[in-house]
Parts: C-alpha cells; structure tokens; sequence
C-alpha cells in the first residue's frame, strides 16, 4: 500500500467533501424541508376546519329555521281573533304562546352560541391559511437560495470527482473500496496516523498485540471508529 497515495487521495477527496458538506448542512436547505411540514400541516388544519365550518353553518341554518318558524306561529297565535272563543279556549292559546316564546329564548340562545363557534372557526381558518401561505413563501424562497448555491458547488464538486476518478484508477482496489465504506458513513479521515500508541482518529489506545500488528503490517482497522490507522 502506497501511503502517501492514499494521503493525497484523502487530502483530495477532502475538498469534494467540504463541498458536499457545505450543501448538506445549508441553512436554506434546512428550513425549505423545514416548510414541507409546516405547508402540510396548515393545509390539513384549513382543510379539517373548513370541513367543521360547513358543519357548523348547517346546524346553524336548521336553528334559524326552527326559530322563524316559531315566530311565525307565534305571530299567527297572537293574531288570532279572542272574541269567538271559549274561556278555556283562551287559556290554552296563551298557555301555548307562552311555551313557544320559551322556546324561541331558547333557540336565540343557542343560535348566538352556534355564531360565536362559527367565528372561532373561521378564524382558525384564516389563522391557518396565513401559516400556510407563509410557508409556501419561505419554502420558495429558501428553496431557490439552496438551488442557487447547488447550482454553483454541484459543477465544482463534478470536476473535482473525474480529477480524483483518474487517481483511484492507480488504487489498490481493497483499500479504496474500504475507504468507499467508511466515507459512506460520514467516516472522515478514514486513512489516519498513529499518535502515542492510539489512533489519530478517535483517540483510542491501541494494545501492544495491535501495535505489533501496526509494526508488521504497515496498517491496522480501529476497532473502535473503524479508520484505518498507518504507522508513520
Ligand atoms: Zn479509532
């Protein structure tokens, strides 16, 4: 294995990843994903309340109903002519008028209370239309920042990737598939030197069996973070 090879591979390499990082970790990425949920969840929330709105006005509607027609029978009862009927006639015509006064109390009652539900509901409706519509926005313009600066990387990171392709050509393939592996699994530097007896990666000290190992073979796995450690 051709230490220095692989060193300058990974110093190469180094460069794609600051790249790649620099495009995963963007701020403009994290919140344009961010809105996905939050354009979601207020497009649920408006559709769920508009369902419960259209609810909410029906049943208010069949209150209104009942009430004008109480009112109309009332009316129709207060008109009625008192001179040709009985007492006992009379007495219940105002017995009956009095329960249906009752009655519309009671449905005026109920119809203010149904109204100040409707208007909760709408709203909650507009509050959740707002959210939406501002998501949508921040997802736009977020998500064209990110674009831009994709835009911008993706070639660099491109022409860097064919620069080191022709490198790994001259590679030892075991190797470079080992350092495919580890780079995968956000693994960096995966090729690192020995420092006092551990690895230089994760600090790890190496028992003496390891060390010989080292000494014998040039090159050692971590057992612990899986770097390939070089003696040097
Ligand atoms: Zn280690």
């Amino acid at each position: 294995m051709d230490i220095q090879q692989i060193l300058a591979y990974q110093k190469q390499d180094f460069e794609i990843l600051k790249l790649e990082r620099q495009l995963d970790e963007s701020e403009d990425k994290k919140i344009y994903h961010a809105m996905i949920n939050v354009v979601k969840d207020a497009q649920n929330k408006s559709n769920n309340l508009e369902k419960e709105a259209g609810q909410l006005i029906k049943q208010y509607s069949d209150l209104k109903k009942a009430y004008d027609d109480n009112i109309k029978k009332c009316g129709e009862l207060v008109n009625k002519k008192t001179s040709d009927i009985s007492k006992e006639e009379l007495e219940k015509l105002v017995s009956t008028t009095k329960g249906m006064i009752d009655n519309i109390d009671i449905l005026e009652k109920k119809m203010l209370a149904f109204a100040e539900q409707v208007n909760s509901c709408l709203g909650e409706f507009d509050a959740a239309r707002k959210r939406y519509n501002d998501a949508r926005k921040k997802y736009t313009l977020h998500k064209q920042a990110f674009e831009a600066l994709s835009n911008k990387l993706k070639p660099q990171i491109d022409s860097l990737k064919q620069e080191i392709k022709k490198v790994e050509e001259n590679m030892d393939p075991t190797f470079l598939s080992k350092y495919k592996q580890r780079r995968a699994d956000k693994v960096f530097p995966i090729f690192v030197p020995v420092v006092d007896k551990a690895c230089g990666g994760c600090r790890m000290e190496l028992p003496s069996a390891n060390l010989d190992k080292l000494k014998r073979n040039g090159f050692l796995e971590c057992e612990h973070c899986r770097r390939i450690i070089y003696n040097n």
